[in-house]
C-alpha cells in the first residue's frame, strides 16, 4: 500500500481499527492472524462474539470498519444489519464472505448484501492475501467519501448551514410527526433587506462574508433544537419545533429582527443590516411547500412595510399574492361587470363642527375575495394604464353622487369633494382632455372638487408643471396627499400654488408623542394660515390627537375617530345625523 511506504517504521499509529464480530473461536484467531499478517501489524482489532457486545463496543469506541462473516445461503436478518448500520455511524460494514468450495460470490448474493446496507465485501479467501489492506483501505475510503458526500448535499456550501433540499425533508418530517399535535410548527423566512445592494457595491466575496455573519448569528440568537437553513441568495429560514402558539412564534421572530438589526465590519467598510421576516404556521395541514410559500407572502409583506420588522402569513396576503398573477384580467372584468364603487370619508371642519367634504376612495367587491383594499390592485392598474379609465369612472360617479346630495341638502352648497388622482394619470397625454370633459359635466360646478397628488409627486414636479398648472385654470383645486411620508419640504407649497395640504396618517398618529412631528406640525399649520392654504389632518384616531390639532389651529380633519370610509347609504345617513 502506497501510504503505508511512506509511513515510518516506528510509527504507534494504526492505519485502522477494525471491530470485528467473530463467528466461532476459529475464525476468530485465523481473521486476527492473517489481519496482523497481511497489515504487519498496523492494524488495531478488537473482536467480539455478539450484536449486543457491538453495541456496547460502538457506544465508547468509533472504528474505521466492522467487519462481520456472511455465508450467502443463510444470509443475516436484515434487522440486525438495521441495528448495526444505526450504532456504526461512519464505521465502514464490511462482509467477510464465505461461499461453498471457495467459489466466486454470485452477483445476486453481492446485490441482497448491498441492499441490506452492508457497505462492502470481501471474499473469505482473499482475507490471506496480501490484498487485505488494500480492500480494507478502499472499503474505509468508499465510506468515507460517500459520508462527505451526503454531507455535501445536506448542507449550504457557503454558510455551512443546512441547505435548501435538507431543509425541506427534515420539515416535512417535522410536519407529518406533528400533525396530530397541539404544538405548531412555525417556518420564519428571513431575507436580508441591504444584500442587493452590497453585493452590487462591494462584490460578491463582502457578500459571501456577510452571508456567514448572518449564519453565524442566527445560531447564536436560536435554540440547539431550531433547523436553520440557507435557502439560497441572501434567503435564510427556520423551522421552530413544537411551539406552543402563536404568541411564542411572535417572540421567537420579534427578538430575530433585534439581533440582525445591527452593523457588520466587512473588510474597512461597515454595513448596517437588517432583516424583513415571513412567518407561516402549520395548522396540521400544512405541506413544507406551502408552508413556505405562506412564508414567502408574508416576507413580502414585511418588505413592502419597509423591511427591518416580521409579519405573519394572512389569508389576505395570500389573496393579494394569488391575484397579483391574473390581476389584469380580473380589472378588465371588474370594470365591466362593475365590480367598483365608492367610498367616502367625511372630513369635520373644527370650528363650525360641520362637515367640511369628503375624500372618494375607491373599493373593489370582488366575486369572490370580498372586499379588496385599494393598495393590492392600484399598481397594477397604474402599470397597466387602466387607471385613467377607472379614474374617469371615479371622477364621473363622485361628481354625480355629491351634486344629489348637494341638491337634496344632505350636503351644505360649497362642501369639498376631493379625488385621488395617480401621477400616472396626472402625467397620461390624455389628461388636459380629461379636465375638459370634467368641466362638460353639468354637475361639476357644484362639487368643489379637489384633486389629491401624492407629496412624492412634487419633488420632480418641474416635469408636471403644466398639468398641475390646467388643474388651476380649469377652476378645481389642488391638495399636496401624505406630506410627511417624503421630502416634507415647506417650499413646495409656495411653489406649486397649492390649496390644501394633507398630513399623513402616519404622521398624525405620533403627534401627541413626538416632539418633532409636533414641531413640523405646528410650521406647517402656521405658515397654511399665512397663505391661506387649508390643512387636513389624517388619520385621527383618538380624542387626543384631534384636541391637540384643534388647539394648534387645524381647521380640518379626518380619520376613523370621526368615521371610517363608508358607502354611500352610510355616508347619506352620517351626514344626515351630523
Ligand atoms: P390616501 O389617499 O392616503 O387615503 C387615505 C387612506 O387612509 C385610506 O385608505 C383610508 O381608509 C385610510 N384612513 C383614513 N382614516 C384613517 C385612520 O384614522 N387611520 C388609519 N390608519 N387609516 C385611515 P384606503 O382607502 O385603503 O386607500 C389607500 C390609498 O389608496 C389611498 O391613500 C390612495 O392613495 C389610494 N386610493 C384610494 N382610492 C383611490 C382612487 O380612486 N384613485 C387613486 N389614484 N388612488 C386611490
Ligand atoms: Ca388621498
Ligand atoms: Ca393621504
Amino acid at each position: 500500500m502506497d501510504s503505508k511506504k511512506n509511513r515510518p517504521a516506528s510509527s504507534l499509529q494504526p492505519m485502522f481499527s477494525v471491530l470485528h464480530i467473530v463467528e466461532s473461536p476459529r475464525t476468530a484467531f485465523w481473521f486476527f492472524r492473517s489481519l496482523h499478517k497481511q497489515t504487519e501489524n498496523q492494524c488495531a482489532l478488537t473482536s467480539i462474539s455478539s450484536l449486543e457486545q457491538a453495541h456496547e463496543r460502538l457506544n465508547v469506541e468509533r472504528y474505521d470498519a466492522i467487519f462481520i462473516h456472511i455465508h450467502p445461503e443463510n444470509p443475516p436478518h436484515q434487522a440486525d444489519i438495521a441495528l448495526l448500520k444505526a450504532w456504526a455511524h461512519s464505521s465502514a460494514i464490511v462482509a467477510i464472505v464465505h461461499t461453498e468450495a471457495d467459489s466466486p460470490i454470485a452477483q445476486h448474493d453481492i446485490d441482497t448484501l448491498l441492499d441490506m446496507g452492508i457497505d462492502d465485501y470481501i471474499p473469505a479467501q482473499e482475507v490471506n492475501t496480501p490484498l487485505l489492506p488494500r480492500l480494507v483501505a478502499y472499503a474505509i475510503e468508499r465510506k468515507q467519501a460517500s459520508i462527505r458526500l451526503a454531507t455535501m448535499s445536506q448542507k449550504d456550501s457557503v454558510t455551512g448551514l443546512t441547505n435548501r433540499a435538507e431543509f425541506i425533508r427534515l420539515l416535512s418530517k417535522e410536519l407529518k410527526a406533528n400533525k396530530d399535535s397541539d404544538n405548531i410548527t412555525a417556518v420564519l423566512l428571513i431575507d436580508l433587506d441591504q444584500f442587493k445592494d452590497l453585493n452590487d457595491s462591494q462584490g460578491h466575496s463582502a457578500g459571501d462574508q456577510l452571508l456567514k455573519h448572518i449564519a453565524e448569528r442566527l445560531q447564536h440568537a436560536m435554540r440547539q433544537s431550531d433547523t436553520i437553513a440557507r435557502l439560497g441568495g441572501d434567503e435564510f429560514v427556520v423551522m421552530l419545533k413544537r411551539m406552543p402558539n402563536q404568541e411564542a412564534v411572535e417572540r421567537v421572530a420579534k427578538h430575530l429582527v433585534k439581533e440582525l438589526a445591527h452593523v457588520v465590519e466587512l473588510g474597512k467598510c461597515h454595513v448596517f443590516t437588517t432583516a424583513s421576516i415571513g412567518i407561516g404556521i402549520d395548522q396540521g395541514r400544512s405541506t413544507s411547500e406551502s408552508l413556505l410559500r405562506h412564508a414567502e407572502i408574508a416576507m413580502y409583506s414585511a418588505k413592502q412595510h419597509g423591511g427591518n420588522r416580521y409579519a405573519f402569513f394572512t389569508r389576505k396576503l395570500q389573496v393579494a399574492a394569488s391575484l397579483k398573477v391574473s390581476l389584469e384580467e380580473e380589472l378588465n372584468r371588474a370594470i365591466a361587470q362593475n365590480e367598483f364603487y365608492l367610498a367616502y370619508q367625511p372630513q369635520l371642519d373644527l370650528v363650525t363642527r360641520k362637515i367640511y367634504g369628503a375624500e372618494v376612495l375607491l373599493r373593489w367587491q370582488h366575486r369572490e375575495h370580498g372586499e379588496l383594499p385599494p393598495s393590492t390592485f392600484i399598481p397594477t392598474l397604474e402599470s397597466t394604464g387602466l387607471i385613467v379609465p377607472v379614474t374617469r369612472w371615479v371622477i364621473a360617479n363622485a361628481i354625480e353622487q355629491w351634486a344629489s346630495w348637494i341638491r337634496q341638502g344632505t350636503l351644505p352648497a360649497g362642501a369639498h369633494l376631493s379625488v385621488n388622482l395617480s401621477p400616472k394619470v396626472l402625467g397620461h397625454p390624455s389628461f388636459v382632455s380629461l379636465l375638459h370633459e370634467i368641466q362638460q359635466i353639468p354637475e361639476t360646478k357644484q362639487c368643489n372638487l379637489h384633486f389629491e397628488i401624492t407629496e412624492n409627486l412634487f419633488i420632480d414636479g418641474d416635469d408636471h408643471i403644466e398639468n398641475l398648472k390646467a388643474i388651476h385654470d380649469a377652476g378645481f383645486k389642488l391638495s399636496m396627499d401624505d406630506f410627511g411620508t417624503g421630502y416634507s419640504s415647506l417650499g413646495y407649497i409656495k411653489r406649486f400654488d397649492l390649496d390644501c395640504i394633507k398630513l399623513d396618517c402616519e404622521f398624525t398618529k405620533d403627534i401627541v408623542n413626538s416632539p418633532v412631528d409636533l414641531a413640523i406640525t405646528k410650521a406647517v399649520i402656521n405658515l397654511g394660515r399665512d397663505l391661506g392654504i387649508d390643512l387636513i389632518a389624517e388619520g385621527v384616531e383618538d380624542q387626543a390627537t384631534l384636541d391637540l390639532l384643534d388647539t394648534l389651529g387645524c381647521r380640518v380633519i379626518q380619520g376613523y375617530f370621526i368615521a371610517r370610509p363608508l358607502d354611500s347609504d352610510h355616508f347619506k345617513g352620517f351626514c344626515l345625523a351630523s
